[in-house]
Protein backbone atom coordinates (compact mmCIF):
# COMPACT_ATOMS: atom_id res chain seq x y z
CA UNK A 1 0.00 0.00 0.00
CA UNK A 2 2.81 2.63 1.01
CA UNK A 3 4.52 2.09 -2.63
CA UNK A 4 1.30 2.76 -4.32
CA UNK A 5 0.92 5.82 -1.90
CA UNK A 6 4.40 6.56 -3.62
CA UNK A 7 3.50 5.67 -7.09
CA UNK A 8 0.85 8.15 -6.43
CA UNK A 9 2.37 10.78 -4.78
CA UNK A 10 5.34 11.06 -7.79
CA UNK A 11 2.28 10.66 -10.27
CA UNK A 12 0.42 13.70 -8.12
CA UNK A 13 3.88 15.83 -8.42
CA UNK A 14 5.20 15.05 -11.68
CA UNK A 15 1.27 15.76 -13.20
CA UNK A 16 1.71 19.41 -11.38
CA UNK A 17 4.81 19.87 -11.90
CA UNK A 18 3.72 19.63 -15.67
CA UNK A 19 1.02 21.90 -15.79
CA UNK A 20 2.91 24.40 -13.90
CA UNK A 21 5.50 24.27 -16.87
CA UNK A 22 2.73 24.45 -19.53
CA UNK A 23 1.59 27.55 -17.89
CA UNK A 24 4.86 29.18 -17.75
CA UNK A 25 5.47 28.48 -21.51
CA UNK A 26 2.05 30.12 -22.58
CA UNK A 27 2.74 33.00 -20.35
CA UNK A 28 6.30 33.54 -21.79
CA UNK A 29 4.66 32.61 -25.05
CA UNK A 30 1.96 35.49 -24.72
CA UNK A 31 4.63 38.04 -23.08
CA UNK A 32 6.55 37.84 -26.83
CA UNK A 33 3.50 39.44 -28.38
CA UNK A 34 2.67 41.37 -25.20
CA UNK A 35 4.41 44.61 -26.25
CA UNK A 36 3.37 44.71 -29.46
CA UNK A 37 -0.32 43.95 -29.20
CA UNK A 38 -0.03 46.81 -26.60
CA UNK A 39 -0.78 44.58 -23.32
CA UNK A 40 0.77 46.27 -21.20
CA UNK A 41 0.17 49.10 -19.39
CA UNK A 42 1.83 51.26 -16.44
CA UNK A 43 -0.35 51.75 -12.73
CA UNK A 44 1.02 54.99 -11.05
CA UNK A 45 1.40 54.96 -7.32
CA UNK A 46 1.65 57.94 -5.53
CA UNK A 47 4.04 58.66 -2.66
CA UNK A 48 3.21 61.59 -0.09
CA UNK A 49 5.08 64.03 2.13
CA UNK A 50 3.72 63.60 5.38
CA UNK A 51 4.14 67.34 6.46
CA UNK A 52 2.52 69.07 3.85
CA UNK A 53 -0.30 66.11 2.46
CA UNK A 54 1.33 66.79 -0.88
CA UNK A 55 2.03 63.61 -3.60
CA UNK A 56 5.67 64.38 -4.42
CA UNK A 57 6.22 61.44 -6.70
CA UNK A 58 4.43 58.27 -8.17
CA UNK A 59 6.21 55.21 -9.06
CA UNK A 60 5.33 53.56 -12.10
CA UNK A 61 4.12 49.75 -11.70
CA UNK A 62 3.68 47.56 -15.10
CA UNK A 63 0.49 45.24 -15.43
CA UNK A 64 -0.36 43.15 -17.99
CA UNK A 65 -3.74 42.77 -19.52
CA UNK A 66 -3.82 39.37 -20.54
CA UNK A 67 -6.15 38.26 -23.24
CA UNK A 68 -7.87 35.20 -21.58
CA UNK A 69 -6.23 35.92 -17.77
CA UNK A 70 -7.25 39.13 -16.90
CA UNK A 71 -4.28 41.64 -15.13
CA UNK A 72 -1.30 39.66 -14.72
CA UNK A 73 0.99 41.06 -11.77
CA UNK A 74 4.56 41.71 -12.14
CA UNK A 75 5.59 39.56 -9.46
CA UNK A 76 4.13 36.81 -11.77
CA UNK A 77 5.50 38.22 -15.31
CA UNK A 78 8.40 39.99 -14.45
CA UNK A 79 10.77 36.70 -13.50
CA UNK A 80 9.93 35.21 -17.05
CA UNK A 81 10.55 38.32 -18.71
CA UNK A 82 14.08 38.35 -16.77
CA UNK A 83 14.70 34.47 -17.98
CA UNK A 84 13.63 35.16 -21.49
CA UNK A 85 15.64 38.49 -21.91
CA UNK A 86 12.45 39.94 -22.79
CA UNK A 87 12.92 42.19 -20.04
CA UNK A 88 15.14 44.91 -22.03
CA UNK A 89 12.15 45.63 -24.34
CA UNK A 90 9.85 46.10 -21.68
CA UNK A 91 12.28 48.10 -19.30
CA UNK A 92 12.56 50.59 -22.35
CA UNK A 93 8.89 50.19 -22.85
CA UNK A 94 8.21 50.84 -19.31
CA UNK A 95 10.99 54.22 -18.94
CA UNK A 96 9.86 55.47 -22.24
CA UNK A 97 6.09 54.84 -21.10
CA UNK A 98 6.83 56.63 -18.05
CA UNK A 99 8.64 59.69 -18.48
CA UNK A 100 6.42 60.51 -21.39
CA UNK A 101 3.52 60.32 -19.26
CA UNK A 102 5.00 62.47 -16.89
CA UNK A 103 6.28 65.00 -19.50
CA UNK A 104 2.41 65.33 -20.36
CA UNK A 105 0.71 65.99 -17.06
CA UNK A 106 3.78 68.73 -16.78
CA UNK A 107 2.48 70.12 -20.37
CA UNK A 108 -1.01 70.48 -19.16
CA UNK A 109 0.25 72.69 -16.08
CA UNK A 110 -0.21 69.73 -13.39
CA UNK A 111 2.92 70.90 -10.38
CA UNK A 112 5.83 68.65 -11.62
CA UNK A 113 6.38 65.51 -9.71
CA UNK A 114 8.88 62.72 -9.56
CA UNK A 115 8.09 59.26 -11.45
CA UNK A 116 9.76 56.56 -10.22
CA UNK A 117 10.87 53.29 -12.33
CA UNK A 118 11.95 49.98 -11.37
CA UNK A 119 14.86 48.41 -13.20
CA UNK A 120 15.59 44.67 -13.12
CA UNK A 121 19.39 43.79 -12.40
CA UNK A 122 19.23 41.87 -15.49
CA UNK A 123 18.91 45.26 -16.70
CA UNK A 124 22.34 46.66 -15.29
CA UNK A 125 23.95 43.68 -17.45
CA UNK A 126 23.42 46.05 -20.49
CA UNK A 127 26.26 48.14 -21.27
CA UNK A 128 23.85 50.52 -22.81
CA UNK A 129 21.78 50.61 -19.97
CA UNK A 130 22.69 54.56 -19.74
CA UNK A 131 22.56 55.65 -23.50
CA UNK A 132 18.82 53.93 -22.91
CA UNK A 133 17.83 56.58 -20.27
CA UNK A 134 19.91 59.35 -21.83
CA UNK A 135 18.23 58.66 -24.88
CA UNK A 136 14.55 58.74 -23.51
CA UNK A 137 15.57 61.65 -21.29
CA UNK A 138 16.00 63.14 -24.74
CA UNK A 139 13.45 61.81 -27.30
CA UNK A 140 10.71 63.00 -24.33
CA UNK A 141 12.04 66.13 -22.84
CA UNK A 142 11.56 65.03 -19.32
CA UNK A 143 13.69 67.02 -17.42
CA UNK A 144 16.08 64.08 -15.68
CA UNK A 145 15.58 65.55 -12.40
CA UNK A 146 11.69 64.31 -12.61
CA UNK A 147 12.87 61.03 -13.15
CA UNK A 148 14.06 58.60 -10.51
CA UNK A 149 15.39 55.43 -11.34
CA UNK A 150 14.58 52.25 -8.40
CA UNK A 151 17.52 49.86 -7.77
CA UNK A 152 17.62 46.65 -5.91
CA UNK A 153 19.21 46.06 -2.78
CA UNK A 154 21.04 43.44 -4.27
CA UNK A 155 22.29 45.64 -7.15
CA UNK A 156 23.25 48.17 -4.88
CA UNK A 157 25.28 46.00 -2.54
CA UNK A 158 27.45 44.01 -5.46
CA UNK A 159 30.30 46.37 -5.12
CA UNK A 160 30.74 45.73 -9.43
CA UNK A 161 32.65 48.04 -10.83
CA UNK A 162 30.40 47.86 -13.85
CA UNK A 163 27.13 48.50 -11.37
CA UNK A 164 28.98 51.53 -9.37
CA UNK A 165 30.12 53.40 -12.91
CA UNK A 166 26.34 52.62 -14.07
CA UNK A 167 25.01 54.44 -11.29
CA UNK A 168 27.57 57.40 -11.50
CA UNK A 169 26.79 57.87 -15.29
CA UNK A 170 23.02 57.61 -14.68
CA UNK A 171 23.36 60.54 -11.86
CA UNK A 172 25.51 62.63 -13.95
CA UNK A 173 22.62 62.68 -16.53
CA UNK A 174 20.60 64.46 -13.78
CA UNK A 175 18.31 61.87 -13.16
CA UNK A 176 18.20 60.34 -8.95
CA UNK A 177 18.91 57.17 -7.83
CA UNK A 178 16.84 54.95 -5.09
CA UNK A 179 17.35 51.66 -3.30
CA UNK A 180 14.09 49.85 -3.57
CA UNK A 181 12.66 47.32 -0.82
CA UNK A 182 15.76 48.53 1.61
CA UNK A 183 16.02 46.29 4.58
CA UNK A 184 14.55 42.99 2.94
CA UNK A 185 17.35 40.79 2.06
CA UNK A 186 20.80 42.75 3.23
CA UNK A 187 21.83 45.14 5.64
CA UNK A 188 23.79 47.34 3.80
CA UNK A 189 23.54 50.31 6.05
CA UNK A 190 27.14 50.67 6.38
CA UNK A 191 27.52 51.12 2.37
CA UNK A 192 25.20 53.56 1.90
CA UNK A 193 27.58 56.29 2.81
CA UNK A 194 29.75 55.48 -0.37
CA UNK A 195 26.87 54.13 -2.56
CA UNK A 196 25.81 57.44 -5.21
CA UNK A 197 22.03 56.81 -4.07
CA UNK A 198 19.71 59.56 -3.24
CA UNK A 199 17.11 57.78 -1.70
CA UNK A 200 16.08 54.58 0.09
CA UNK A 201 12.81 52.44 0.34
CA UNK A 202 12.22 51.06 3.24
CA UNK A 203 10.70 47.42 2.39
CA UNK A 204 6.68 46.95 3.45
CA UNK A 205 8.04 44.07 5.81
CA UNK A 206 9.68 46.34 8.21
CA UNK A 207 6.58 48.92 8.00
CA UNK A 208 4.38 46.07 8.15
CA UNK A 209 4.17 45.18 12.27
CA UNK A 210 4.78 48.41 12.81
CA UNK A 211 4.47 49.82 15.88
CA UNK A 212 3.93 47.00 17.91
CA UNK A 213 6.52 44.50 17.27
CA UNK A 214 9.51 45.93 19.15
CA UNK A 215 12.47 44.31 17.01
CA UNK A 216 11.02 46.20 13.71
CA UNK A 217 10.75 49.45 15.37
CA UNK A 218 14.46 49.16 16.73
CA UNK A 219 14.90 48.60 12.86
CA UNK A 220 12.70 51.03 11.38
CA UNK A 221 13.97 53.43 13.94
CA UNK A 222 17.82 53.18 12.94
CA UNK A 223 17.58 53.27 9.41
CA UNK A 224 15.56 56.55 9.77
CA UNK A 225 18.33 58.00 11.75
CA UNK A 226 20.99 56.73 9.39
CA UNK A 227 19.60 58.37 6.58
CA UNK A 228 18.81 61.30 7.75
CA UNK A 229 22.53 61.38 8.90
CA UNK A 230 24.43 60.56 5.89
CA UNK A 231 21.80 62.87 3.77
CA UNK A 232 19.82 59.56 2.05
CA UNK A 233 16.13 60.30 1.69
CA UNK A 234 13.33 57.95 2.52
CA UNK A 235 10.13 56.65 1.49
CA UNK A 236 8.54 53.97 3.81
CA UNK A 237 6.40 51.82 1.42
CA UNK A 238 3.19 49.89 2.06
CA UNK A 239 2.07 52.62 4.62
CA UNK A 240 -2.05 50.72 5.40
CA UNK A 241 -2.45 52.01 9.10
CA UNK A 242 -2.96 55.13 10.64
CA UNK A 243 -0.33 53.44 13.45
CA UNK A 244 2.01 52.82 11.38
CA UNK A 245 1.79 56.51 10.02
CA UNK A 246 1.77 58.26 13.39
CA UNK A 247 5.32 55.80 14.34
CA UNK A 248 6.73 56.83 11.08
CA UNK A 249 5.86 60.78 11.37
CA UNK A 250 7.14 60.29 15.07
CA UNK A 251 10.58 59.18 13.82
CA UNK A 252 10.47 62.37 11.24
CA UNK A 253 9.96 59.70 7.86
CA UNK A 254 9.48 62.72 5.22
CA UNK A 255 7.45 60.48 2.46
CA UNK A 256 5.20 57.49 2.45
CA UNK A 257 3.82 55.38 -0.09
CA UNK A 258 0.93 52.85 0.49
CA UNK A 259 -2.47 51.89 0.10
CA UNK A 260 -3.19 53.88 3.62
CA UNK A 261 -3.35 56.86 1.03
CA UNK A 262 -3.38 55.43 -2.23
CA UNK A 263 -3.28 52.34 -4.32
CA UNK A 264 -1.52 51.98 -7.48
CA UNK A 265 -4.02 53.37 -10.36
CA UNK A 266 -4.30 54.14 -13.83
CA UNK A 267 -3.20 57.89 -15.19
CA UNK A 268 -5.87 59.08 -15.63
CA UNK A 269 -6.73 59.12 -11.82
CA UNK A 270 -3.23 60.53 -10.98
CA UNK A 271 -4.08 63.52 -13.33
CA UNK A 272 -7.64 63.78 -11.58
CA UNK A 273 -6.21 63.93 -8.11
CA UNK A 274 -3.23 66.49 -9.31
CA UNK A 275 -5.84 68.66 -10.63
CA UNK A 276 -7.91 68.89 -7.36
CA UNK A 277 -4.69 69.88 -5.45
CA UNK A 278 -5.66 67.28 -4.01
P1 LIG B 1 8.05 47.28 -5.74
O1 LIG B 1 8.87 48.03 -6.71
O2 LIG B 1 8.56 47.19 -4.35
O3 LIG B 1 6.61 47.97 -5.78
C1 LIG B 1 5.77 48.12 -4.67
C2 LIG B 1 4.72 47.02 -4.64
O4 LIG B 1 4.04 47.10 -3.39
C3 LIG B 1 3.64 47.18 -5.70
O5 LIG B 1 3.21 45.87 -6.07
C4 LIG B 1 2.54 47.90 -4.94
O6 LIG B 1 1.26 47.68 -5.48
C5 LIG B 1 2.66 47.26 -3.60
N1 LIG B 1 2.15 48.11 -2.52
C6 LIG B 1 2.26 49.45 -2.40
N2 LIG B 1 1.70 49.89 -1.27
C7 LIG B 1 1.22 48.80 -0.62
C8 LIG B 1 0.51 48.61 0.63
O7 LIG B 1 0.22 49.54 1.39
N3 LIG B 1 0.19 47.32 0.95
C9 LIG B 1 0.50 46.27 0.13
N4 LIG B 1 0.14 45.04 0.54
N5 LIG B 1 1.15 46.42 -1.05
C10 LIG B 1 1.51 47.67 -1.42
P2 LIG B 1 3.12 45.41 -7.59
O8 LIG B 1 2.61 46.53 -8.45
O9 LIG B 1 2.38 44.12 -7.62
O10 LIG B 1 4.63 45.18 -8.01
C11 LIG B 1 5.37 44.14 -7.42
C12 LIG B 1 6.82 44.22 -7.83
O11 LIG B 1 6.99 43.97 -9.23
C13 LIG B 1 7.45 45.58 -7.61
O12 LIG B 1 7.78 45.78 -6.28
C14 LIG B 1 8.66 45.50 -8.53
O13 LIG B 1 9.69 44.79 -7.92
C15 LIG B 1 8.11 44.67 -9.69
N6 LIG B 1 7.74 45.60 -10.77
C16 LIG B 1 6.61 46.32 -10.95
N7 LIG B 1 6.68 47.05 -12.08
C17 LIG B 1 7.90 46.83 -12.61
C18 LIG B 1 8.59 47.31 -13.78
O14 LIG B 1 8.09 48.14 -14.56
N8 LIG B 1 9.84 46.81 -14.01
C19 LIG B 1 10.43 45.91 -13.15
N9 LIG B 1 11.67 45.48 -13.45
N10 LIG B 1 9.82 45.46 -12.06
C20 LIG B 1 8.57 45.90 -11.78
MG1 LIG C 1 0.35 43.67 -6.69
MG1 LIG D 1 9.79 49.75 -6.69
MG1 LIG E 1 9.50 48.26 -3.13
Amino acid sequence: ASKERGTNRYAFYSREMRGEIQQKTILINGLYRALEKQELLLYYQPQVDILTGRITGVEALIRWNHPGLGMVQPSVFIPLAEQSGLIHSIGEWVLRTACEQNKRWQDIGLPPIRVAVNLSPEQFKNPKLVAIVKNVLEDTRLPPQYLELEITESVAVKEAETVIRSLRQLKELGVSIAIDDFGSEYSSLGRLRSMPVDRIKMAMCLIQDLPTTPKDEAIAKAILYLARNIGVRVVAEGVETEQQLEFLTRWSCREVQGFYFYRPMPAEKVEEILRQGQ
